[in-house]
């Protein structure tokens, strides 16, 4: 059994089948998690023939980056070669006050939005608890190298996290857990294009911040972009998030510019409406382009345009900036490519 892909409650009844007793199982996190040692043999707490007999039951397979690109603007891609060859990429993303990671949860994407690079690359698989929690450690090293600390998780690399619940479920276990990663609910977010029943069961099961991928304000529209939008639709997905527990009400809708698509004075408006339904704010993302693309980036003056219908609207509005470009480390743009 590989180590990294269970929850410390599961290690807890492995180890109590095996005959150890539960609290190994804290130890053990602990070494590997926390003071990153990825061998049994130097647990120094553990008796030597409990550490042999371990040994033979767990494997302990840290992920290595096989590549890491780092941009002018300090963005740093790690690209990781999974065991079956297929490649995943996580994002470092260093700001003034935090130092964000974009985290992937499945290798490709199923859903085939229209602007997303990922998404014309097609799916390829789910990735395990492991490949997941795997990248935040990686990254964690990485980012140590350079004096830095992660402090913010957000899912919005590679895929759809809620096409991979269970697994994502068992990660963000493992993020949060005291003896584990030890992130806290408030530095996790999850963005999802929109899957009505597994935002509502994220929200009856978690307590994680949710970011939606709006992107247009009419089924017409979204329907164009987002093939997903046909099983759920808007009024499906509003409903959704209405469901989403109060205290975390500060749902971030996500909104890609799209040049003469959906970047119109009507579509501000109607975003204004449904921005102000859960109090969420809106973050207006330009979009990145990539070879083939079927759109283009909205002007940044009619981005700004936009923004300032939003505001006069008492609607909290941010343009994000994109980092990363040069090394294909943007939204959107992931996906294996040699750079
Ligand atoms: N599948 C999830 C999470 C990964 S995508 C989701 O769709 O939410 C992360 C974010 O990047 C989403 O908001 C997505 O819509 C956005 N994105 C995708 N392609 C983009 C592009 N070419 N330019 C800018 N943002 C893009
Ligand atoms: Fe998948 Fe998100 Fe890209 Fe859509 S935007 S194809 S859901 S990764």
């Amino acid at each position: 059994m590989e180590i990294f892909d269970i929850t410390r409650k599961n290690l807890e009844s492995a180890l109590l089948d095996n005959g150890f007793a539960k609290f190994r199982a804290t130890q053990i996190t602990q070494w590997i998690y926390q003071k990153r040692v990825f061998s049994f043999d130097e647990m120094s707490n553990i008796s030597k023939d409990d550490r042999a007999k371990l040994a033979e039951l767990f494997t302990i397979t840290p992920m290595q980056p096989e590549e890491v690109f780092t941009s002018s603007d300090g963005t740093q891609k790690l690209a990781f070669k999974l065991s079956d060859g297929n490649v995943v990429e996580t994002v470092i993303i260093p700001e003034e006050t935090r130092c964000t990671l974009c985290v992937s949860t499945q290798a490709g994407c199923p859903l085939h939005c229209a602007f997303c690079r990922t998404g014309s690359l097609g799916f390829k698989r789910d990735l395990t608890v492991s490949e997941i929690t795997g990248q935040v450690l990686a990254a964690q090293i990485e980012a140590e190298k350079s004096g830095k600390r992660i402090t913010n998780l957000v899912f919005m690399g590679m895929g759809e996290p809620l096409l991979n619940f269970e697994n994502l479920l068992d990660a963000i276990d493992i993020l949060l857990d005291d003896f584990c990663f030890n992130f806290s609910n408030r530095k996790i977010t999850v963005s999802t294009s929109g899957i009505a029943d597994k935002i509502v069961e994220l929200g009856e099961k978690t307590k994680v911040n949710l970011a939606v991928s709006l992107h247009a304000v009419t089924d017409e529209k979204r329907n164009k972009i987002m093939p997903i939008n046909k099983k759920y639709p808007l009024s499906a997905l509003l409903r959704a998030i209405d469901s989403y527990p109060v205290t975390r009400k500060m749902v971030v809708l996500e909104y890609v510019m799209l040049k003469n698509f959906n970047d119109t004075p009507e579509d501000a408006e109607k975003l204004a409406k449904i921005a102000k339904r859960y109090d969420s704010k809106v973050n207006l993302i330009p979009f990145n382009t990539f070879d083939g693309a079927a759109f283009e980036p909205t002007p940044i003056k009619k981005i700004i345009d936009f923004q300032n219908i939003l505001i006069a609207k008492n609607v909290t509005a941010l343009i994000r900036k994109s980092r990363g470009g040069d090394k294909l480390a943007a939204c959107g743009q992931l996906g294996r490519v040699k750079n």
